[in-house]
């Protein structure tokens, strides 16, 4: 099934027009396909039967309560990097005990909150997390299951500000210092070692680095057993990317199978972390055209939705793909696709070809992962709706905020 199709000239989510959710439900909002979401991660999931196996979806991609609840129900597991999004994990009906917990700024509190939750595994990316665990494990009288993050030091091949597994980034412990660590691991009382973690990067669209990162961890794997230190689960991170425009990633079968042949005569679970993947296609950005402005050397077509909505253009000069949603009879003209905010560098796409009128309505595909999660109240603008359709219904899964949301925690000084 494709979550989004042109019918007519009429772009569909499912079996609703996208006009009609526009004028139900006003602009600029997110629309999510239940059944693309579904069947993200039914088929990730579906090369991996036979092995002993945890997908957690990586909260941060897109933390919606309604889509962490569909996945909770699909059997996910949840990479969180936050306490927030622990809280947001349990208050969607995830099961804590399929959680791991990345990130390098782990608070005290936060990870006290993740022993009382009972989370599989914390993965630790330095020698102070690990003795700062160990303290409050203690403090709690609880055993903290750990993973490192180990650094393979890899070239993921994707845009450096979300390469993350190279030698001078600030995430995971580096190689060379794995062992000494893991053999403190191992002798600290309220400790129990469970893992080895790699996450090296997102919008990885070749084989290669994943491939090369998992022989790095295999070598440590190895090198722990002849130390006595056993590993019972490799989490070999998130990271497959997905196509925005021309793109070709690994198809989810061909990764999981080359992953599985790795792992092969192994006996350890293995651990998946997709965010974008599971995700990135299965959201579109609905956005209606305030103006349209020529200008000297360029064509500006102004839109309701700005960089606070949807942030990657503007923050990686990422590329969203951009179609009217309904046949037009205008000429097709070349624009510079812009929000309303006050920077330079709120663009939502560079020289298009569309054919449309002010009070059209567009939409910025690809748009699931990474949109509404870095969205901000920039400009004072209060952030998008979300619906999620299913079939024939819109489930309005996050409603629109208000102006007056946005100041409701603000006081002034007394007089
Ligand atoms: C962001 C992140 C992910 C998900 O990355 P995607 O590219 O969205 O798959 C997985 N694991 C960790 C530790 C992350 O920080």
């Amino acid at each position: 099934m494709t979550a989004f199709s042109f019918q007519d000239g009429n772009l569909y989510a499912e079996h609703v027009a996208l006009r009609d959710i526009a004028q139900r439900h006003d602009t600029p909002t997110y629309v999510y396909s239940r059944a693309a979401l579904t069947q993200a991660f039914t088929q990730f999931s579906a090369g991996l039967q036979g092995h002993d196996h945890l997908v957690c979806f990586a909260v941060k991609a897109n933390p919606s309560l309604a889509i962490l609840n569909l996945f909770a129900r699909l059997g996910a597991g949840f990479d969180i990097v936050s306490g927030g999004e622990l809280a947001r994990v349990i208050a969607a009906g995830g099961d804590p005990a399929k959680v791991v917990f990345s990130g390098v700024g782990k608070s005290h509190r936060e990870i006290e909150a993740a022993l009382e939750a009972g989370i599989f595994c914390f993965n630790v990316e330095s020698i102070n997390e690990l003795e700062r665990i160990q303290q409050v494990a203690a403090r709690l009288g609880k055993q903290a299951p750990v993973s490192l993050r180990v650094n393979p030091n890899v070239d993921a091949k994707t845009h450096p500000y979300i390469s993350t597994g190279l030698k001078n980034n600030k995430f995971g412990v580096a190689f060379e210092d794995a062992l000494a660590l893991y053999q403190r691991a191992a002798a600290l009382p309220n400790i129990e070692v469970h893992g080895v973690d790699c996450h090296i990067g997102s919008q990885i669209t070749e084989l290669s680095p994943f491939l090369d990162a998992l022989d790095r961890v295999l070598g440590l794997v190895d090198a722990l057993a002849t130390h006595g230190i056993s590993i019972q689960h490799i989490d070999v991170g998130g990271g497959v990317g997905i196509t925005y425009s021309d793109e070709t990633p690994p198809d989810f079968a061909v990764y999981t199978q080359a992953i599985l042949q790795k792992l092969a005569g192994r006996a350890v679970k293995v651990l998946f972390e997709p965010g974008r993947a599971l995700v990135g296609n299965a959201g579109l950005l609905l956005t209606k055209v305030e103006y349209l402005k020529p200008g000297e050397t360029k064509n500006f077509a102004i839109v309701d939705a700005a960089m606070n909505d949807l942030m990657r253009p503007a923050l990686y000069d990422a590329y969203h793909r951009i179609t009217a949603i309904a046949p037009s009879n205008e000429a097709p003209q070349v624009y510079e696709v812009v929000g309303p905010v006050c920077e330079s560098g709120d663009f939502l796409g560079h020289d298009r070809t569309l054919t449309i009128a002010e009070g059209d309505y567009l939409a910025i595909h690809s748009a699931g992962a990474y949109g509404m999660s870095m969205a901000s109240n920039y400009n004072t603008r209060p952030r998008a709706a979300e619906v999620l359709v299913d079939g024939e219904q819109v489930h309005v899964i996050r409603a629109r905020e208000t102006t007056a949301d946005l100041f409701k925690l603000e006081r002034v000084l007394p007089a």
